[in-house]
C-alpha cells in the first residue's frame, strides 16, 4: 500500500487556448459552475460522484499558459491577507 495518496492523473489534452487561440497543450482552465438550485449532498465515493465535466451547465474554458489564463490564477497573497 502506497503512503501517499496520488493525485488524479489528468492526461495532457492539446486544446485551442482561450486567449491566444492557438492550439497547445492545456496547462490551466477555468471552471465555471454554477450554483446548485438545490442543496445537493456531498459524495465522498468518487465512483458514485459524478464528474465535473458531467454536470449540466458546467463550462471549462482552456488556457496554454500562466500568461494566457491572466490574474487571477496568479497567487498574489500578501502575508497580510493571512493576519486576520
Ligand atoms: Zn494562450
Amino acid at each position: 500500500m502506497p503512503r501517499m495518496q496520488k493525485r488524479p492523473y489528468v492526461e495532457p489534452v492539446r486544446r485551442k487556448c482561450a486567449t491566444c487561440g492557438k492550439i497547445k497543450l492545456v496547462e490551466h482552465r477555468s471552471w465555471t459552475i454554477p450554483p446548485a438550485k438545490k442543496p445537493t449532498t456531498y459524495v465522498s465515493n468518487t465512483k458514485k460522484r459524478k464528474l465535473r465535466k458531467d454536470m449540466p451547465g458546467v463550462s471549462v474554458t482552456n488556457y496554454c499558459s500562466i500568461e494566457c489564463a491572466g490574474d487571477d490564477f496568479v497567487n498574489n497573497y500578501t502575508e497580510r491577507d493571512f493576519l486576520r
